[in-house]
């Protein structure tokens, strides 16, 4: 028979898949000694069982009654005791947290004679009604689905008949007519009395956190994150202690590191006389921990101590939450605790550095989209406006849109939006999902907005309290910002900016660029020590596509071991087009030679310059692919051009001739039509006139003492018989070239059938280059160009996949592919060389796949190569996380 029930005595923190994150580390803690309430956990198995029939499993309810006898003899308190009654926290943990998702519902146990008996024994009347109308408000929000503003009206109404400003001021006359009020409001919107029979409300918490897996908003949020759909969650079930007891109590959330920065030493917000969920909704002001240090100084150390444990522990940053109840400190959760992309590279640095980790587990802590994150740009200030305003800098990043007060309003734009919002909470998350930034009013770094914006990796500036937030504008002092007006808020410094600010470079592409030194910077260290570990374990190695000496030279800064491609097509645009449509235009073979001979020498610097960038590394250059119409005026503009001539009466001249020859070699798919190979096949000295070009810059820079190391690559190959017509005519060309160094000549592998017929085809390659770009174009027969923008939303909310497969490659269709053609190549050719340089290469998800396939390098833009260097040494390190979804 299945066990749904585990004591946290009985439990580990290896065991997050049965018993979710929380349970979990809730009986490392308790298996560590450390003071965590008593409690058991109903594991994930029950959950998915409830989630396949609609009810608890067999013998659930059994299980739970026996655990629920061990508390009460642990505590010598029973639940339902009108005397002396056991109150309990049901709290969910899935496998991954979900912060804000799922319910937590705290006080089962009161019902209106227990209360009473909560009353006479805590010896504080007040605390026991408040207590009372916490659960009513929670519990029918979570399991009857009373709307949570009908409670607060009763609420606000309550502090206005009292006159006080804040809940912890309204006395037990209050709360007590509150309690009547918030049964009222149960009644009217349930049809039925609040349950008083404390069983039931155990179990219907049970089930409704169970049935709060498919909420709307957790399902979003798990989309968002990656996080499987059938995992299940988990519950906590724990004897209550008590923040809201009195000033000697409260309750807290802390980091044992600053996640924003990863800098070490304690981090925390506390709040005193409150429970639960109060600080993370962040609905009051928090204090520091060094407050509580003043406060409560025997707890303070205590909490630190513990703090140091668990960072042991747990070898990584862990958050927690506690309670402090009546001057005892208790521990109500911990997990390895979510983090900023710069504070995962400060943190996994220094705990390499620390000896805790090995530097191979410092690569698994982070990954290229965070390492992408950090190489976004930030405001430049140097002529910013005064700010309008400075909020808590909880999310960094810059980001400026047009301000919206509500999520539907954000979830509806089509341009960049700032949510502006008091607070926020999960109702906000398609919202915050679609905004480029969250700013809030309310709240401290540990706030809704600020936990959840910081796991998105979205910029937040939280707390800003000069801000009123109004429902269609918002005022600082004399200043008004309406919806729809622009604003800039900087999640680094946490300030708020009227109008769009310009943005500057971010310091670690400075640091690449070599603008800047790392020595002293925590951040640029990191960064320098992870990407350089990452190189030493890579196996697949990191080129970059290039095309002119500049972008070659910024590619070597980045740490790009060579040029995977370097296209040639734009050797043919700006004053070049006029030999080009002399070459289409020519009648004649001597035509042709003239206007080829004119391309020769320039071609030839182009080249060399590229070549002396990147000296003693490899370069591909790949000879030209598009079809050569692209480099002539439009079908449409020579029509007009030539009509407009005709219309004056005049001779239409070169443009007639340039009109007929467009017209002649116009294609209606010229993706799939005369380019790459077939081009040099049918344009003949094309080919040639480049490899000659290629050639002699390489001997040039030979003579020169340089290290020129040029290999040619072939487009759009389909059958070996094309790419032997090329070699064969290349290599004749290299021969005719005086003091050439070997190059190499290869073939891209973008079209299927070249896949497929690879083992043919690689006895005339030396390398492949897969170009996934049309690989995936020819394996969907997707128009590249056109179908992105046309319906891949509506193929994404249709489940067709979920990311762009120009994105992120298709592994069992273009994957296979690939898979496929190094299989064939390599049975021939076993140690043919083979890399990607479509947009694949730099996508961290697709390095991965590109590791595990055994190719050799990848190649991809200059800004995506310390990403792509990164992903390289987190694949070869292990089977780590690949997403962001830490
Ligand atoms: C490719 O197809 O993946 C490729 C790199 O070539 P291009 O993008 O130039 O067609
Ligand atoms: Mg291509």
């Amino acid at each position: 028979m299945s066990r749904y029930v585990f004591d946290f005595n009985d439990g580990n923190k290896e065991l997050q898949d049965l018993l979710g994150g929380k349970g979990a580390n809730l009986a490392e803690m308790t298996r560590m000694g450390l003071p965590v309430p008593p409690g058991f956990t109903v594991t994930t198995d029950a959950c998915r069982a409830y989630l396949r029939t609609g009810a608890l499993p067999d013998g659930l309810f059994q299980e739970v009654e026996d655990h629920l006898r061990l508390i009460e003899a642990r505590l010598g308190r029973r639940l339902g005791d009108s005397a002396d009654p056991l109150l309990l926290s049901v709290r969910s943990g899935g496998r991954f947290s979900m912060p804000g998702m799922m319910e937590t519902i705290l006080d089962i146990g009161l019902n209106d004679t227990t209360v009473l008996g909560l009353a006479r024994r805590s010896g504080d009347e007040r605390f026991a009604w408040d207590s009372y109308r916490r659960l009513i408000q929670m519990f029918g929000k979570t399991v009857f689905g009373v709307p949570g503003e009908q409670f607060d009206a009763e609420l606000a109404a309550a502090r206005e008949a009292a006159g006080v400003a804040t809940d912890a001021e309204l006395g037990t006359a209050a709360l007590r007519e509150l309690v009547a009020a918030y049964q009222k409001r149960f009644f009217a919107y349930a049809g039925r009395d609040f349950p008083q029979a404390p069983h039931e409300q155990l179990y219907s918490a049970i089930t409704a956190v169970f049935a709060s897996w498919n909420t709307e908003r957790a399902v979003l949020y798990r989309r968002q994150e990656h996080i499987p759909g059938d995992l299940g969650t988990a519950v906590n079930v724990m004897a209550m202690v008590f923040g809201n007891h009195g000033t000697n109590s409260g309750t807290g959330v802390a980091f044992t590191r600053d996640p924003a920065t990863g800098r070490r030493g304690v981090y925390g917000d506390y709040l005193p006389n409150a429970q639960g969920e109060d600080v993370v909704a962040g609905i009051r002001n928090t204090v520091g921990l060094d407050e509580l240090a003043r406060m409560d100084p025997a707890s303070h150390a205590r909490l630190l101590s513990i703090m140091e444990k668990l960072e042991l522990r747990y070898r990584d940053l862990c958050d927690i939450e506690f309670t402090i109840e009546d001057g005892k400190l208790w521990m109500l959760q911990t997990r390895v605790g979510k983090r900023t992309p710069a504070a995962a590279f400060v943190i996994a640095a220094q705990l390499a550095g620390e000896g805790l980790i090995t530097d191979d587990e410092a690569l698994l802590r982070v990954t290229g989209g965070q390492l992408a994150h950090l190489m976004f740009p930030a405001f430049d200030t140097t002529n910013a406006p005064a700010p309008l305003a400075i909020g808590v800098p909880a999310s960094p990043g810059a980001a400026s849109g047009t301000v919206v007060f509500d999520s539907a309003a954000a979830a509806a734009a089509t341009g960049p939006v700032i949510l502006v919002r008091h607070e926020t909470n999960p109702d906000d998350l398609p919202g915050m999902i679609a905004a480029q930034g969250i700013l809030t009013s309310r709240g401290g770094k540990t706030s809704h907005a600020a936990v959840v914006a910081r796991g998105m990796g979205k910029t937040c500036v939280c707390g800003a309290e000069d801000l009123e937030v109004g429902p269609s504008l918002f005022r600082v002092g004399d200043t008004v910002v309406s919806e729809g007006d622009v604003i800039s808020i900087d999640g680094t410094t946490g300030r708020v900016y009227p109008g769009e600010l310009p943005v500057r470079p971010s310091a670690v592409v400075r640091w690449f660029e070599g603008e800047l030194p790392s020595t002293g910077d925590p951040l640029l260290t990191a960064v320098e020590r992870l990407t350089g570990h990452a190189d030493t374990v890579a196996k697949l190695a990191v080129h970059a596509n290039a095309d002119t000496a500049a972008d070659a030279e910024r590619a070597r800064r980045f740490g790009a071991a060579g040029i995977g491609l370097c296209r040639t097509e734009h050797m043919f645009l700006g004053e070049r087009r006029e030999l080009v449509e002399r070459l289409i235009l020519a009648t004649g073979d001597e035509e042709r030679q003239s206007a080829l001979a004119e391309l020769l020498p320039l071609q030839r610097d182009d080249f060399t310059a590229v070549l002396a960038a990147m000296d003693g590394l490899p370069v591909t250059i790949r000879l030209i692919d598009p079809p050569l119409h692209e480099f002539l005026p439009s079908l449409e503009e020579l029509t007009d051009r030539v009509a407009r001539a005709q219309a004056r009466g005049e001779d239409p001249g070169h443009d007639g001739r340039l009109l007929v020859a467009v017209r002649r070699i116009h294609e209606q798919n010229p993706m799939l039509g005369l380019r790459g190979v077939r081009l040099g096949l049918m344009v003949p000295g094309l080919f040639a006139m480049q490899v000659r070009a290629v050639a002699q810059a390489a001997a040039a820079r030979a003579a020169a003492g340089g290290d020129p190391r040029p290999e040619i690559m072939v487009p759009l190959v389909a059958s070996v018989r094309e790419l032997e017509l090329v070699r064969a005519e290349a290599s004749q060309v290299l021969s005719a070239v005086e003091g050439v160094p070997p190059i190499r000549i290869g073939t891209m592998i973008e079209v299927p059938r070249a896949a497929l017929t690879a083992g043919e085809i690689a006895p005339a390659a030396d390398f492949f280059s897969f170009g996934t770009n049309d690989l995936t174009q020819m394996a969907w027969g997707f128009s590249r160009d056109d179908v992105e923008g046309a319906f891949f939303g509506r193929y994404r909310e249709l489940g067709v996949f979920a990311t762009s497969p120009f994105e992120t490659i298709d592994v069992a269709g273009v994957g296979e592919l690939v898979r496929t053609a190094v299989r064939r190549g390599r049975s021939v050719r076993p140690d043919l060389v083979a890399g990607v340089c479509g947009e694949h290469g730099g996508d961290p998800d697709s390095v991965r796949f590109f590791h595990d396939a055994g190719l050799n390098y990848v190649s991809c833009s200059p800004f995506r190569v310390p990403v792509a260097r990164l992903e390289a040494g987190r694949a070869a390190v292990g089977d780590g996380p690949v997403s962001d979804s830490r």
